[in-house]
């Protein structure tokens, strides 16, 4: 073990940013706020804390930083961990949504931007920290722009007790160090080679099919080093992990050019297996690596010389027509194309192979705009203003938010019943919501399950709808396994089918449920993270003293609270089959993974709308048209006339 920190102390010494620790320490020392640009996989995250930390920085308390994804969150904390000697959850730390590894030993706290947000609800002078990280703040996500404003007002109530460090991989650094009153920018001199673009001559029709034939070409005509792949999600790169090793072994001479080691890299990803992108690659070998966007600037794995980047993301943003937010997969910006590109160069010369034309390159945005102009705000406005905003316009945004959008989000608070007449939070409904880790529709449904006698399945419903699918497909099985799932299947809908997967689950024995999983073809690993965030989800309502029952088998008051949520999404049916989203006017269909496709309910709800060709929703239940002017009478009124007749 003694050598290993020996060999993870000379990495550590070899860092760009090693050379600047004394620096950067007194430039902290001298300055209430620093802005650091930086190259990624310069050391930032991974070093700076520790330098702060050992330099007394924290003055007994903490040091705070946060990242926007919780992959990163996770595996630096694992990693800064690891590099001290300590064990994760002494000194060093994480804390992300619905799991949290850290006590009160904890000096470097690595957490979620929301899990920070979260923290100042309660203690909104952040007073257990000396010093708040900001980092990836080129990234722009909706909780780091509610802390740049709140540590603004957080610095000046607590006259220089409080130092803030914003940390970006782009040159924007700028407008960070303008809203901060003329704070201190630092750059930080990376490793850079020089990276060779490759452009496609013509578009490509998919850009799946594009990515593969790279990958093999690159395998069989380049020399020695690892390729990095950037897809949009943990479908994609299931199939390629699929396909690329079929696909070489039908190479001609395919013992000649060595093996690939496939390696995912996502946010659903064990993290065992996450710390597979990290181990060096064995001799003779060429590592693959399939990740999401997450390997942009957030997480750097070594040893990349070539990178494939399709030129896609999938992105969340608001669709003003519909009220709320969307995942897309939309086109990257010319900022994420250059960061993405930029990886292949980090230890050597490199190239990067872009899937798209240069013209194509040429016509891309210069940089995607902030979450903040994209997003839903409702759970944003809530935050605010349980941190005592009375009006959240007046908030001090870095970039203002659209004002309509800011007043769609509080009306919605308003339909919820979450903001009372005057716009405060609503007692003790509102208070309640903001509490919860949920988004203010999902914590609805819970409360008003509560409301309704069916909080224990309100939490099953939640739970399901707060992890990643549970139901797996494969060619091969797929017989037995529709045969096998028939029976969680129910004709009110998706809520109420994953409600009986989840029920039926918890009644298997520990050690048995591995084995019931695999033989219905269900994620286990998904299944079990919904027990766990079940788990945590009654903590919170024990804690908000609200009563835990079970409405048995009459789901009608369980359909009722998923409504009183989800009620902006509440569709009818049209004469071809169709549904009419009421509150918009949008037209969509039900998602062909659906257990109420081919179904014609008349009214129905669903928690996501999924972009393709078509609008398609998923997770749906059926509901009756008449509750609706009941479950959300302010919202219902003009409409009411529509939904009677049908
Ligand atoms: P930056 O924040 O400037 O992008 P980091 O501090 O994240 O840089 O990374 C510094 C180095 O530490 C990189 O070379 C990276 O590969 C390595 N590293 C980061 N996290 C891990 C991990 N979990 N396991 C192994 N190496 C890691």
């Amino acid at each position: 073990a003694h050598g290993t920190e020996r060999h993870l102390q000379e990495l550590q010494e070899q860092l760009p940013i090693a050379n600047a620790r004394k620096q950067l320490i007194s430039l902290v020392k001298a300055h209430q706020t620093l802005v650091l640009v930086g190259e990624t996989g310069s050391g930032k995250s991974t070093q700076l804390p520790q330098y702060l930390y050992k330099a007394g920085l924290a003055e007994g308390k903490s040091i705070a930083v946060t990242q926007p994804r919780r992959v990163a969150a996770t595996a630096i904390a694992r990693r800064v961990a690891q590099e001290m000697g300590v064990q994760l959850g002494a000194e060093v730390g994480y804390a992300v949504r619905f799991d949290d590894r850290s006590s009160t030993a904890t000096r470097i706290k690595y957490m979620t931007d929301g899990m920070l947000v979260r923290e100042a609800l309660i203690d909104p002078r952040l007073s257990r920290y000396k010093v708040v990280v900001l980092d990836e703040a080129h990234e722009r996500t909706l909780p780091t722009e509610i802390l740049f404003g709140l540590m603004k007002q957080i610095q000046e109530q607590r006259k220089g007790g409080l130092k803030l460090i914003v940390m970006s991989a782009t040159l924007d650094a700028a407008k960070f160090a303008h809203f901060f009153d003329g704070a201190k920018v630092i750059y930080l001199q990376g490793r850079q080679y020089p990276v060779e673009m490759l452009y496609v001559s013509e578009p490509v029709d998919s850009y799946l099919d594009a990515a593969l034939r790279t990958v093999v070409q690159i395998h069989v005509d380049e020399p020695s080093g690892d390729i990095l792949v950037f897809l949009t999600g943990q479908d994609e790169i299931e199939t390629l992990q699929r396909l690329i090793p079929e696909r070489s072994l039908q190479l001609d001479d395919a013992e000649s050019h060595g093996k690939m080691l496939v390696v995912p890299i996502y946010a659903a990803l064990q993290p065992e297996q996450q710390a597979n992108v990290f181990k060096p690659t064995p001799p003779g070998m060429r590592k693959v690596i399939l990740a999401t966007n997450i390997a942009e600037t957030s997480i750097t794995v070594p040893g990349v010389r070539y990178v494939v980047d399709p030129g896609f993301v999938k992105a969340r943003s608001y669709n003003a027509r519909l009220g709320s937010d969307s995942l897309q997969v939309v086109p990257i910006s010319k900022a994420q194309a250059r960061q993405r590109s930029g990886r292949a160069g980090r230890e050597a010369p490199g190239k990067a192979f872009r899937l798209y034309t240069e013209a194509a390159y040429l016509g891309l945005q210069a940089a995607s705009a902030p979450e903040i102009q994209r997003v839903s705000l409702a759970s944003l406005a809530l935050q605010l203003k349980q941190l005592g905003v009375a009006d959240v316009r007046a908030f001090p945004f870095m970039d203002p938010p659209p004002p309509t959008a800011l007043a769609r989000a509080l009306e919605l608070l308003l339909a919820l019943g979450a903001l009372d007449q005057r716009g405060a939070l609503s007692q003790p409904l509102g208070a309640q919501l903001v509490r919860l880790p949920l988004e203010p529709v999902f914590g609805k449904v819970l409360l008003s399950g509560a409301a309704m006698s069916c909080s224990e399945e309100a939490l099953s419903v939640v739970s399901m709808a707060s992890t990643d699918p549970v139901f797996l497909s494969s060619r091969n099985k797929q017989e037995v396994s529709t045969e096998m799932r028939k029976q969680f299947m129910s004709p009110l809908g998706d809520h109420i089918t994953l409600l009986n997967v989840l029920t039926s689950y918890m009644k298997v024995t520990k050690s048995e449920r591995g084995r019931w999983c695999e033989e219905r073809l269900l994620n286990a690993r998904s299944l079990r993270k919904a027990l766990e965030i079940r788990g945590q989800l009654r903590e919170h309502l024990l804690s908000l003293k609200v009563a835990l029952k079970s409405c048995g088998d009459d789901l009608e008051p369980l359909r009722r609270a998923i409504l009183s949520g989800l009620f902006m999404h509440a569709a009818i049916l049209l004469p071809d089959n169709t549904y009419k989203v009421i509150a918009s006017g949008q037209i969509v269909s039900i998602h062909p993974s659906s257990v109420l496709s081919g179904h014609k309910p008349r009214c129905i709800v669903f928690d996501e709308l999924l972009r393709t060709t078509r609008n398609y929703v998923r997770n749906v239940t059926v509901v009756e048209p008449a509750w609706l002017p009941e479950i959300a009478p302010i919202f219902f009124q003009n409409k009411g006339s529509m939904v009677g007749r049908g």
